[in-house]
């Protein structure tokens, strides 16, 4: 029987995986489909993260978070939880495997994942010239141009990384403002080869049988065409919570959620089931940075320690 299951090795998990442990928990394991450190490894640069100065990647600050929290006891199971399932106090995760663990308190910290913006060509071209990785993928296009879909931090942010890769970067987006940071709006705009094209709806991204060639966008205001000739679109267009873990069969989750589906929770991170916990950006009101993300794993393992008396 595991003190604690965190379902998630991000910011969130990761940070409670640390107090929980750090505060006296014997059993507590992470689950974590894939590499422990979370979405931020898939970004290039980040310049908000306290006590660290200097720009880095999303991978260089993750890289000691893992370590540090298994220094005190955490540890880490590569798998991915499908379903949560609490009877008489105790709760029972059931991993895609099939494997199941019970453990004493369980910690949402799943995060999200990136939406579709849903435009015609996305699903036939995900993964063949439509990414939502820059880092990852904006190898690729080295010397050529690319697309960015988005108006957000994420969105201005990669393609200023990109500019530097790719002779040029078109940025789509539906309105004529950025929902960004000042300074990444100043850092875009000061970017030679990035061409701004507002407020347009992205009507389809074509190609052939070796990818993305190019996409059509339309003008919202006089409703002319434009065709770019691109072998590569990023897309960042927000993202959604990953909750599916928490569902019943019939749909509904196993707590409550708002309409989007991110679990409501109260200032120390417990959700209307008790013993049941959410942390970073799964849940209401998140402000979807690191920063918070970590800040609400150590405020959800420092009431758990108290839960379990
Ligand atoms: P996540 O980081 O999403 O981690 C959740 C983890 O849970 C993932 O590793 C996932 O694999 C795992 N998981 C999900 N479901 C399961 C399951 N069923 N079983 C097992 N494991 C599961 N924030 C900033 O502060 N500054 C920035 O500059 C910044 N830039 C960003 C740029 C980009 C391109 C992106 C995508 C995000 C950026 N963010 C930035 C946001 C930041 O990354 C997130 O707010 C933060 O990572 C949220 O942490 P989290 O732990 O809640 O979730």
């Amino acid at each position: 029987m595991l003190d604690l299951a965190i379902i998630g090795g991000g910011p969130a998990g990761l940070t409670a995986g640390l107090y929980a442990t750090r505060g006296g928990l014997k059993d507590v394991v992470m689950f974590e489909m894939g590499m422990p450190g979370g979405q931020i490894t898939g970004s290039s640069e980040i310049e908000n993260y306290p006590g660290q100065e200097k720009v880095m990647s999303g991978l260089d600050l993750m890289q000691s978070w893992p370590e540090q929290a298994m220094k005190f006891g955490l540890k880490h199971e590569m798998k991915k939880i499908t379903s949560v399932v609490k009877n008489d106090d105790i709760f029972t995760l059931t991993s895609e495997d099939g494997n199941t663990f019970e453990s004493k308190a369980v910690l949402l910290a799943t995060g999200s994942v990136p939406r579709r913006a849903g435009f015609k060509g996305e699903d036939e071209f995900f993964g063949r010239g439509i990414s939502t990785c820059a880092t990852c993928d904006g190898f690729f296009y080295k010397g050529k141009e690319v697309a960015v879909i988005g108006g957000g931090d994420s969105a201005l942010e990669e393609a200023v990384y990109l500019s530097k890769i790719c002779s040029k970067v078109y940025l789509v987006h539906r309105r004529d403002t950025y929902r960004a940071a000042p300074s990444t709006i100043e850092h875009m705009k000061n970017t030679q080869n990035i061409e701004e094209v507002t407020n347009v709806d992205v009507e389809e991204v074509y190609g052939d049988m070796s990818g993305v060639t190019g996409l059509k966008v339309k003008s919202k205001i006089d409703g002319a065409i434009k065709d770019l000739e691109v072998p590569g679109v990023f897309v960042f267009v927000g993202r959604d919570v990953l909750n599916e873990s928490i569902k019943n069969d019939d749909g509904s989750f196993i707590c409550d959620t708002d309409k989007q589906g991110q679990v409501v929770v109260d200032l120390k991170m417990r959700t209307s089931l008790p013993g049941l916990y959410a942390a970073g950006d799964v849940r209401i009101d998140a402000a979807k940075q690191v920063v918070c993300a970590a800040g609400d794993g150590a405020t959800a393992a420092v009431d758990i320690i108290e839960f379990l008396g």
